[in-house]
């Protein structure tokens, strides 16, 4: 209940899907929630909706593609509550499905100016505020795509991929200052996301069966599945955990 009691965060793409489940579970453990996300009726909503609830939330809208914008909110944030101690990177898209000599540079440069550019801004300037906190936890939305090939999806891999080892080298510049970063590896969730995906592919019930096949466990996961992982980490339960990577995935990658 009490987990993450007088801990402030920001979740990015926390309007919907991975990202609002995060933000739930993160309210009812006792945070104080910034969304950030472009999605502002769904956003708005998710807010409205914990605040009812006695939870300590607010929406922002953000793109995490545009600098100038993360940076404000990333400040006004810490004026508000004086502090930040959580940001939970998880807005991202999946962007172009064609193999890779036929992906375009516009194609290629989105999904790398929301995955990865994105992430830098957010660390860039959530790490000050948190060194000058004393420490805190730093949590990448990467995927199973940023460990392993697939045969679809190539600015996403390589998107998720730089996510593992950003990871990776910010937990290590940054532990001296206390501050704890780690990367979660989600196998296929029903979201928003992954229906978009399957749509396209016609048979949406058949593309669902093929892709829940795929996991050990026999389905995909839900977004809850993620939020209690990312919850751990956000919490001082995880106080040792740095430069991990957390695979939650049905067994996809155990094989
Ligand atoms: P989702 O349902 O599409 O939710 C993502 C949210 O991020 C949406 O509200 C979206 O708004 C928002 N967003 C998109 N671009 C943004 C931007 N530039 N700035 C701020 N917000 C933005 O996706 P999801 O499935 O929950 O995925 C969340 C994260 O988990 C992603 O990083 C994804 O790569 C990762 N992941 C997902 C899966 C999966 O199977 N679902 C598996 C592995 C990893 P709009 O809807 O308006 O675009």
């Amino acid at each position: 209940m009490d987990r993450l009691k007088g801990k402030v965060a920001i979740v990015t793409g926390g309007s919907q899907g991975i990202g609002r489940a995060c933000a739930e579970r993160m309210a009812q453990e006792g945070a104080a929630i910034a969304l950030f996300d472009v999605a502002d009726t769904a956003g708005q909503a998710l807010a409205a909706k914990l605040a009812n609830a006695g939870n300590q939330v607010r929406y922002w809208h953000v793109d995490v593609s545009d600098e100038g914008q993360v940076q404000k909110a990333i400040a006004a944030v810490v004026a508000q509550n004086g502090r930040l101690d959580v940001l939970v990177n998880n807005a991202g898209i999946a962007g172009a499905s064609k193999p890779t000599h036929e992906i375009t540079e516009a194609e290629w440069d989105r999904v790398q100016a929301i995955n990865v550019k994105g992430v830098f801004f957010g660390l860039k300037h959530a790490i000050p505020a948190m060194r000058q906190a004393g420490g805190g936890s730093i949590i990448n939305i990467s995927s199973i795509y940023g460990i392993i090939g697939a045969p679809d999806v190539p600015p996403y891999h390589a998107s998720k991929g730089a996510l593992r080892a950003m990871t990776k080298t910010d937990a290590l510049l940054y532990a001296a200052d206390g501050i704890r970063v780690n990367s979660v590896h989600p196998g296929y969730i029903w979201t928003g996301m992954v229906e978009g995906v399957l749509r396209v592919q016609g048979d949406i019930a058949a593309a669902r069966k093929a892709v829940d096949a795929l996991h050990p466990l026999g389905h995909m996961g839900e977004p809850d599945d993620i939020a209690w992982a990312v919850v751990y980490l956000a919490s001082d339960e995880a106080k040792f955990v740095t430069g991990a990577e957390f695979v939650i995935d049905g067994g996809y990658t155990a094989r």
